[in-house]
């Protein structure tokens, strides 16, 4: 009978935090005053999802878990495998004492990209190069939406970083050189957590509902900007210019509530971003009032100090008092977890900066409505792949195409193609490749070549915009001889860089490989042609220009590849306009408009129209 009325009396005891009718300061204050240390420094800590165990997340009362790069549970898993897999690690937090619930992040940047059959949308530069924020806000919606639909409440997007200079791994993950474009495009935050309310408060993180997912602003501040583009580097640049080049997106990021800020591996000025108390606690905390929380990457406080003078335990200390709050520790957490309990205890790290970091992770727990619906059900996997998402993306493909030259002048075109043609040659290693044409980030990290996910090659996509009666012959590397002996009226050559990402894509060279310059020649000069470029950036074209009748930068478009066939054959019009600086020759690099010796191959904002060809 005893145990009875215990029980009886656990059930009626009244939690606040627990109550969704308190306003969410309440709560959190409610939540702090409950918690231990321990749990206090394992809501500040992420793991990866291939150490992540239920039971793990209990033991040390894991905050949050990610998918890093391509840490996927299986290359072709369903989104109902993806919701089983974070459903157990949140029945781990659940059933700590407290069942504070984890948050799932992962780097859905170009739409839900590592999930199989997901829609892939354009990589950043291209959705730059529409110059279209309403586009981009509705592209945020569609991939939260996928995100969601897996169980997952985090992304790691968008990343506003102002690209400076095409050298870098990262530059398609920058919608642009000029930061009034960065800027603009953050409308895709609203898209990802929704519409912030009238009454919403400057700085504090909103989330409209089950549809929306946290969002995170990266890589602050100034990864766009490092020296010859070196990824992860130093950048070198007065505060004023840091403040009104790279600082310009997070601006509207916060006003439009972003929950989180991502810092950046690079330096400025030779300070680790990592380590830099003036700039996170100072200006993004102090004086922009960012009230979400900050995010350290991928083992990024390990890289505040680097052999052989690494000691990690005052990389601890520099990371969490410059104010990080959450830090990605995929693996070793334990050593973390004991070397910030052992730094709170001699007091190195005070507890207000513990619980300054605790409470804003709980604000977006809390905001985001975790608490409420910590468990993802089926009911949402049919949005992976909608076909309204592949809509949307194949729009975003055919705004994002940059015409760069048609015909030999403005009188005599060579786009759009006719429909009807006799025989038509495709050529080229990027014209029937999925995986080509998605770029980095995509299945897995540094993205894969081939058949990878479900989606429209560029190719298929000219095989259903032609009229029946043309024959379209593909030809991935044709050499000079078969051009030649066959009567091709037209030739389409899709060429390119191969997926990378971050610092296996930097390039001094920024040259696309072999067979696609020789592609380009073996066609071009035969064959009328055009030149679909796939790449990540603008890249080194200068000496084929002459022999190539049109040109086209379609940077990675994702898994829509029809809708490159849309505007090539007239259907719609090229509208996109250069997001970045087309260079002539590398040596003229970092150039970016405004520069005083600016003299490229095709400025900043170039972009030539079509109109679209009725009855084509
Ligand atoms: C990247 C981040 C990314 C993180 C998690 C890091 O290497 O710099 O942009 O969000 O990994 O995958």
């Amino acid at each position: 009978l005893f145990c009875f009325c215990a029980a009886m009396k656990a059930e009626a005891e009244y939690l606040p935090y627990k109550d969704p009718k308190q306003p969410i300061n309440t709560r959190i204050k409610d939540l702090l005053s409950r918690m231990t240390l321990e749990e206090k420094i394992g809501q500040m800590v992420q793991i990866d999802r291939s150490v992540a165990s239920g039971e793990i997340m209990k033991k040390y009362y894991i905050g949050s878990v990610l998918s890093g790069g391509g840490s996927v549970p299986a290359k072709q898993a369903s989104p109902e495998t993806w919701v089983d897999m974070v459903n157990d690690f949140q029945k781990g937090s659940l059933s700590t004492r407290l069942g504070i619930p984890m948050i799932y992040g992962i780097d859905a940047v170009h739409g839900h990209n590592t999930v199989y059959k997901a829609t892939v949308f354009p990589h950043n530069i291209g959705l730059g190069a529409t110059r279209d924020p309403a586009l981009v806000k509705k592209i945020g919606a569609a991939t939260a939406l996928e995100v969601r639909a897996t169980g997952i409440q985090y992304a790691f997007a968008p990343c506003i970083a102002v690209c400076r200079d095409p050298r870098w791994g990262r530059c398609y993950e920058s919608y642009s050189e000029d930061p009034k474009i960065v800027r603009a495009m953050t409308e895709i935050i609203p898209g990802l957590q929704g519409e912030i309310p009238s009454n919403g408060r400057l700085g504090v993180p909103y989330l409209a509902g089950q549809k929306n997912i946290a969002a995170c602003a990266k890589h602050f501040v100034g990864d766009g900007g490092t020296t010859e583009g070196i990824n992860e580097n130093n950048t070198v640049i007065s505060r004023h210019g840091l403040l009104s080049i790279h600082m310009t997106g997070y601006y509207n990021a916060i006003i439009k509530g972003v929950s989180t800020v991502m810092i950046s591996y690079s330096s400025w000025n030779g300070i680790k971003m990592h380590a830099n108390r003036e700039m996170i606690t100072g200006f993004l905390k102090n004086t922009l009032r960012f009230r979400g929380f900050v995010i350290s990457d991928w083992q990024g406080i390990d890289r505040i100090t680097s052999p052989p003078h690494a000691n990690y335990t005052y990389s601890i200390v520099a990371g969490v008092n410059a104010g990080i709050d959450m830090m990605m520790i995929p693996y070793n957490y334990t050593e973390f977890i004991d070397g910030l309990t052992f730094l709170v205890k001699n007091n190195f790290v005070p507890m207000s900066r513990i619980d300054d970091a605790v409470k804003r992770i709980l604000r977006v727990k809390f905001t985001m409505g975790i608490f409420e619906h910590p468990l993802a059900d089926y009911s949402m996997t049919k949005y992976v792949g909608l076909q309204e998402h592949r809509d949307l993306a194949r729009e975003a493909v055919r705004k994002s195409l940059v015409l760069l030259k048609n015909g030999e002048s403005a009188a005599k075109p060579l786009l759009p193609l006719p429909k009807k043609a006799k025989r038509i040659l495709v050529a080229g290693t990027h014209a029937d490749n999925i995986g080509n044409q998605c770029g980095g980030w995509t299945i897995e990290w540094q993205g894969l070549s081939g058949n990878i996910t479900k989606g429209t090659t560029i190719l298929t996509g000219i095989r259903n915009a032609v009229d029946p009666t043309t024959e379209v012959v593909y030809s991935e590397k044709p050499d000079a001889e078969f051009v030649k002996s066959n009567k091709f009226s037209y030739a389409v050559v899709v060429v390119g860089e191969p997926p990378y990402a971050e610092t296996v894509g930097d390039s001094l060279n920024l040259t696309i490989p072999e067979p696609g310059p020789s592609t380009i020649t073996n066609v071009c000069g035969s064959v009328r042609c055009v030149v679909v470029l796939i790449t990540g950036r603008p890249v080194v074209i200068q000496p084929y220009v002459n022999r190539i009748d049109a040109l086209v930068a379609a940077w990675l478009p994702g898994t829509e590849g029809q809708g490159v066939a849309d505007v090539l054959f007239g259907d719609y019009g090229f509208t996109g306009k250069l997001p970045h600086t087309w260079f002539k020759t590398v040596d003229q690099l970092p150039m970016n408009v405004g520069d005083r010796h600016y003299d490229p191959l095709y400025p900043f904002g170039y972009g030539l129209n079509t109109e679209a060809k009725k009855g084509n």
